[in-house]
């Protein structure tokens, strides 16, 4: 359960609008569906923006009703649609956003996404005073200021049900797989998917591969009898990576299969955990614009919500902690066998 802070009411609202952005993440459904009834119950309407910047740039917002929002909370991707819009990083595109909205009468903007998402978010009110909220949606976790993200969960247990079935081939045959993951400059699905799937070996974005390093270890787990390994690789900024690792191996006598997860990480029904999260920040956004706040983006520390202004959200950088590969190289350690 989050703790959560009791905040004052500052201002009266009547009216918001709403939006998904950048990669779809499993929980922004929920996140919509706490956002609209949240308001509701404060009478404040909400407007839903169609394909995030998109949308709003070409003026495509619907109001939203209690009941448009029922029966979506258990449903991956986004009833809004998202969308990557180009000319939303134009300031004079985002000024006329801005006169748009308040033509509309409405007040404040509520962006769900990731980190691309909360710059242009942070710009808007920036530039124009617009009062934004920021609700972190990622399936990446990358976002400073927030130890989870909505959709982080879900991706991790979507993997890891490949990766267990992955795992039988893989014993069944005695083969060597590389299995990659999402993740172009975060390593955090690769690291949690290795840990919790009993990878061999980990490759995160941010490490380089030492292929005679990797070659000798998976020989010295032949020698001692084990056959079958399974290495999780993050997909990294580098296209390719995993069937150059792949080729790489071959050159060197190993016969790798190369299982490439892709999209199916993205979609489907948000975990437990995920939909607690996008239903706490969603209805905790309406309490913070209520209580004059915005140019904040909330996040979680520590099971705690709290504000975090979206200025050090967008220019801080996320690190996968020490701790967590200090882990995988913990377990991926194996004793000698018996006598040898
Ligand atoms: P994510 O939010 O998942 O990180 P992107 O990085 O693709 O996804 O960003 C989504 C959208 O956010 C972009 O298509 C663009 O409209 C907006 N955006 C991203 N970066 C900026 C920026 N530097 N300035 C203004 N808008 C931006």
């Amino acid at each position: 359960m989050y703790a959560i802070e009791t905040l004052p009411r500052q201002v009266k609202l009547k009216r918001i609008a709403l939006l998904t952005s950048g990669g779809d993440a499993p929980g922004m459904n929920a996140a919509i569906r706490a956002c609209v009834r949240a308001a509701h119950a404060e009478g404040i309407q909400v407007y839903g923006v169609r394909r995030g910047y998109s949308g709003l740039v070409a003026d495509d917002l619907r109001l939203m009703s209690p009941p448009s929002v029922a029966n979506i909370l258990q449903r991956g991707g986004t009833i809004l649609k998202s969308d990557r819009c180009e000319p939303f990083r134009d300031p004079a595109v985002r000024a006329q956003v801005a006169a748009q909205l308040r033509e509309k009468g409405i007040e404040a903007l509520i962006v769900i996404g990731g980190d691309g998402s909360l710059t242009g978010a942070m710009l808007l009110q920036q530039e124009t005073g617009f009062p934004v909220i920021g609700l972190p949606g990622t399936i990446d976790n990358d976002v400073f200021g927030t130890d989870d993200t909505i959709g982080f969960d879900t991706a991790v247990d979507t993997a890891l049900g490949a990766i267990d079935r992955i795992r039988d081939t893989a014993n069944s045959h005695d083969r060597l797989f590389l299995v990659e993951v999402m993740g172009r400059a975060s390593g955090y699905i690769a690291a949690y998917v290795g840990i919790a799937g009993g990878a061999e070996f980990i490759l995160p974005p941010e490490q380089a591969v030492d292929i005679d390093q990797l070659s000798a270890q998976l020989r010295s787990s032949q020698k001692a009898g084990k056959f079958s390994s399974l290495i999780v690789v993050a997909e990294s900024q580098q296209p390719g990576r995993t069937q150059d690792l792949a080729a790489q191996l071959s050159a060197q006598g190993f016969e790798p299969r190369v299982c490439i997860l892709g999209h199916t990480q993205r979609g489907g029904a948000p975990t437990g955990h995920d939909r607690m999260l996008a239903s706490y920040l969603g209805a905790m956004a309406i309490r913070y614009l209520l209580a004059g706040q915005s140019n904040i983006m909330l996040g979680v520390q520590h099971d705690k919500l709290l504000p975090v202004p979206l200025s050090s959200v967008v220019h801080g950088h996320k690190a996968l902690p020490a701790h967590v590969l200090e882990m995988a190289a913990l377990l991926q350690k194996r004793s000698a066998p018996p006598g040898g």
